[in-house]
């Protein structure tokens, strides 16, 4: 696997590279990784932070040759790059927004949102929107077809669990996103944090019957303690987590619940949940 760079790009693929941005952290890995495609006429995918010295690497190494900056969803570590980058190289802003929950960079603007399958590109790539909601609701990944790379942004990430923060993310949405993705022919998967991801469509099995699995822990739970508040449940459904993230386990467990609801097996009256009866 190619080594994790935040000064200079690394190739990841024919046409991608990947430079990370110098913002580690425990939500963040590494930091972010921001994808460069092409070589004549580039895509940056997810400038990340606006950070100077990433903004400048971006700025030296398409040396003028950006055409296009799309992101995968505007989450802070996501796109706060993009503004600025596009206003130093002129290049076009991609990508779709959602109204501000508290968590959304609202410096984002696009004159160019995305349906599912949309495209952008030349004769040397193609780079196909695959519409992923769930993380957060605009959330998009990106397939670069002629590599079979997919940069899945945070609805996949190497070796953490993605978090899930109702209402603008949806548990529902995020597992059927999941098992959308084994439509599409794909060699590796290319995350927002992390290294890349070999035999993803095992990966996307693994990490759907993660969930599923989860559920039934919130199910079992819901039988042992309700009426219960979201809260009182997390020590229960996540003993095999940190405690230091039960803060963001919380979030994730409202949105099981809310699945759960949304199927007829819980129900929620001031605040605690039960078993639908
Ligand atoms: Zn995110």
């Amino acid at each position: 696997m190619p080594d994790i760079t935040h000064d200079t790009a690394t190739p990841v693929s024919a046409r991608v590279r990947r430079i990370t941005a110098p913002n580690p952290g425990r939500m963040t890995g590494p930091g972010t990784n921001t994808y460069i495609v092409g070589e004549h006429e580039l895509a940056v995918i997810d400038p990340g932070p606006p950070i100077d010295s990433h903004i400048d690497a971006l700025v030296d190494i398409c040396a003028g040759r950006l055409k296009w900056i799309l992101v995968t969803h505007t989450h802070r570590d996501h796109s706060p790059g993009a503004v600025p980058l596009a206003e130093r190289t002129g290049a076009e802003l991609i990508g779709n927004i959602i109204p501000n929950d508290g968590f959304q960079d609202v410096s984002f603007n696009t004159a160019r949102p995305l349906a599912q399958d949309d495209t952008v590109g030349n004769d040397e790539f193609t780079i196909r929107a695959l519409l992923t909601p769930g993380h957060v609701a605009n959330h998009v990944c990106y397939l670069v077809e002629e590599d079979r790379l997919l940069v899945t942004g945070d609805h996949m990430m190497g070796g953490s669990t993605v978090v899930i923060v109702p209402p603008a993310g949806s548990m529902k949405d995020y597992i059927e996103s999941l098992e959308r993705m084994l439509n599409y022919d794909v060699e590796f998967v290319a995350p927002g944090h992390g290294d890349l991801i070999a035999q993803p469509a095992d990966e996307v099995r693994r990490l759907i019957a993660h969930r599923l699995k989860r559920e039934d822990k919130v199910a079992e739970a819901l039988k042992q303690l309700a009426p219960s508040s979201v809260k009182g449940l997390v020590p229960t459904v996540y003993d095999d987590v940190d405690p230091a993230m039960h803060e963001w386990a919380a979030l994730s467990l409202h949105a099981h619940l809310l699945k759960l609801e949304a199927e007829g097996r819980a129900v929620v009256a001031d605040e605690l949940w039960s078993l639908q009866a």
